[in-house]
């Protein structure tokens, strides 16, 4: 279905970005990869990537820095000729009270989680408007409808690009291209994983205890939401069937949000 189509993941070294690259290849699109990590693990994600039959690159923005932003859009535009669509996930977390956050903390995830699906369409926006197709999905978090304490930077980053993902499919609502976020609940990645080591260290629970008390405080279903289950929709939003799902925030959270 996406044969011929480009895709950018931002952040898609790792866990849930990584998926939806996986799904997005495997459906026939070329992948510019982005996010960090050491030079080998990158060329084996390439690899892997490559291996399901698409054109992949990679791109060492600095999802911080909006100069390294343009670049990532110009670059792929010139290596792929275009750029169909967007998927703004690259995203970081911090715990702490409001008191104790650490303000370089409060910025940084800011600028990871909200700005920078701001300076990607900027750039990526009016290349898909002229040719009048695109997707861009937001990855945002069950975060971004309820809140949780200690969570305040991510939780008003997510609230955020829920917002900012509405602005943009009404002024993309005439054309062919849409504009939807995602909002997961706990996917079971190295973001999530420093949680539940976290609460296992403070409460001296063991790894497997930590991973159940941290799901039964949100997750009713008590399943980890999958980066597959991700990837397979970000397929569907990239389909035809989709093409008049715009500014929709779909939940995929095992019952988080129903509560
Ligand atoms: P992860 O830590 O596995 O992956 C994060 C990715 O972002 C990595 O590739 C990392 O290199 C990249 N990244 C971090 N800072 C960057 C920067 N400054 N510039 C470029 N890339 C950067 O985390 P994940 O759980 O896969 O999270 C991906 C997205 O999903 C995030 O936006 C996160 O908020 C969101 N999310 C995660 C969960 C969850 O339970 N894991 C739930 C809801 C939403």
């Amino acid at each position: 279905m996406l044969k011929n189509r480009t895709a950018i993941v931002t952040g898609s070294t790792s866990g849930i970005g990584l998926g939806i690259a996986r799904a997005l290849a495997a459906d026939g699109a070329n992948i510019m990869l982005n996010g960090f990590g050491n030079a080998a693990a990158i060329e084996a994600v390439k690899k892997e990537i490559a291996g399901l039959g698409a054109t992949v690159d990679y791109h060492p923005a600095d999802m911080t820095k909006p100069d390294q932003i343009a670049d990532l859009i110009g670059a792929t535009r010139t290596r792929f000729g275009a750029i169909d669509i967007l998927v703004n996930n690259a995203g970081i977390q911090h715990v702490a009270l409001i008191e104790d956050f650490p303000v370089e903390r409060w910025d940084a995830i800011i600028a990871i989680n909200l700005s920078s699906a701001f300076h990607t369409m900027k750039h990526a926006l009016p290349l898909m408007k002229a040719r009048n197709w695109g997707r861009v999905i937001n990855i945002a978090s069950a975060h971004g409808l309820v809140a949780s304490a200690q969570k305040s930077a991510y939780v008003a980053a997510k609230h955020g690009i829920i917002g900012l993902t509405k602005a943009a499919a009404l002024e993309t609502a005439a054309t062919g291209v849409t504009v939807n976020a995602i909002c997961p609940g706990w996917v079971l990645t190295p973001l999530v994983q420093k949680q539940i080591d976290a609460r296992a260290a403070e409460k001296g629970l063991a790894p497997d205890a930590a991973k159940r008390e941290l799901l039964g405080e949100k997750q009713p279903s008590m399943e980890f939401v999958t980066p597959e289950q991700l990837g397979a929709l970000a397929v569907f939003l990239c389909s035809d069937a989709a093409a008049q799902v715009r500014g929709a925030s779909y939940v995929v959270d095992g019952g988080w949000t129903a509560q």
